[in-house]
């Protein structure tokens, strides 16, 4: 065991502190990393304050992992020491189920082991990013390609696969409307990305105030959800939605947006139920469906993507006394548009 520096919530109620925690020894197929970036994601806050069902506390949140390899064990053959990698939203699965076996691990039947707050297979609980080094089994560890920064890598490996996924899952491309509600750290990394796979990128965010920088992240079009008549002149208009909003809102009122056949693929997970009426289903042969990060191989590949197409996202390194400040600025929608902590202030 190697004790290691972290950022830890010692309950649902309180601000993170500074802390210590251990790190197993590197394993046959493990990996070492040397984190140097941990992004904020809005997840991290609903797992903390327990909107998401009770934590064992104290909880070291972060699963937008951006580092270097330090150490490998004697197994790994495909990462070495000195590779820039990261890790997303989870750190094993039980590689045998259907869905593993296609590649869909964080659809693991028996559940993905998630990199924080989970039960491990050696029976501990994992604990996330906000910290300075984390073993991780080999498979899931991806590469960060050159050409991405390690700051605006970070965020890719769970904003930038949530909403790669879906995209990509749905066809977003040329010819296709697709409208990205709120635009926060997932919906910005939404309309990066279904901008660079072709498609005409509409934001739907609750007020104008962030206009000019959907317009420059790659939308054509940018509304106000908090005008009515923006429902009334959208209506029937798009192919796919993607919500990424943290809060329940009118589902029924944005299915109204879509055209014959389209889609309003939910990936926001807020503690509320989401209701929806069937007429706004029914009217227009229309699905309402969601989605959950992305498996290892199409994490993999969103990243080759991005680096491709020379997309990072939009971040504010702070310093690790920041974090509960971000929280609140999270909270408050005042993120433009990634909190990354920089794990060297830990
Ligand atoms: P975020 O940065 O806080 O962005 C959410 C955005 O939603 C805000 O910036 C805001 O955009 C809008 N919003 C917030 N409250 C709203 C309200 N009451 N009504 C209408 N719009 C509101 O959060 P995030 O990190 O992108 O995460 C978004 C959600 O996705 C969270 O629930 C998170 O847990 C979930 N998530 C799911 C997955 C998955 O695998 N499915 C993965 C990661 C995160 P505007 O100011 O533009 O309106
Ligand atoms: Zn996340
Ligand atoms: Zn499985």
């Amino acid at each position: 065991m190697t004790t290691v520096k972290a950022f830890a919530s010692p309950s649902a109620t309180d601000d993170l502190v500074a802390t210590t925690i251990e790190r197993r020894e590197v394993g046959a197929n493990d990996v070492l990393i040397d984190i140097k970036f941990a992004g904020i994601c809005h997840s991290d806050i609903h797992t903390v304050k327990g909107d998401w069902g009770p934590q064992q506390y104290p909880l070291v949140p972060g699963h937008e992992i951006a580092g270097i390899v330090t150490e490998v064990g004697s197994d790994v053959t495909n990462h070495a020491v000195g590779d820039r990698v990261g890790v997303g939203c989870m750190v094993n699965s039980c590689r045998e189920c259907v869905n593993c076996l296609a590649g869909e691990e964080q659809y693991c039947l028996k559940g993905n082991i998630g990199t924080y707050g989970a039960v491990d297979r050696d029976g501990t609980i994992t604990q996330g990013g906000y910290s300075t080094h984390v073993v991780v089994d080999k498979d899931f560890v991806v590469r960060i390609p050159e050409g991405i920064d390690l700051d605006v890598a970070a965020p890719l490996l769970c904003a930038g696969i949530t909403t790669f996924s879906p995209l990509n899952h749905w066809g977003a491309g040329e010819g296709k409307k697709v409208a990205v509600v709120g635009l926060g750290g997932l919906g910005h990394m939404a309309v990066k990305i279904a901008a660079a796979m072709g498609a005409e990128v509409t934001v739907l965010s609750q007020s104008l105030k962030k206009q000019e920088d959907g317009l420059r992240l790659g939308a054509q079009h940018y509304y106000a959800t908090s005008e009515p008549e923006t429902f009334e002149r959208l209506a029937g208009s798009f192919n796919l939605i993607i919500n990424t909003v943290s809060a329940s809102i009118d589902i029924s009122a944005y299915l109204q947006l879509l055209a014959l056949d389209g889609a309003l693929v939910n990936v926001g997970a807020p503690a509320e139920p989401l209701p929806v009426n069937a007429f706004a289903l029914i009217g227009g042969r229309r699905s309402f469906a969601g989605s959950m990060i992305g498996g290892i191989r199409e994490t993999q590949e969103m990243l080759d993507f991005c680096a491709a197409h020379k997309i990072g996202a939009e971040v504010e390194v702070i310093s690790a006394d920041k974090i509960n400040e971000a929280y609140e600025r999270v909270l408050a929608s005042d993120v433009r548009y990634r909190f990354v902590i920089d794990t060297a202030t830990l």
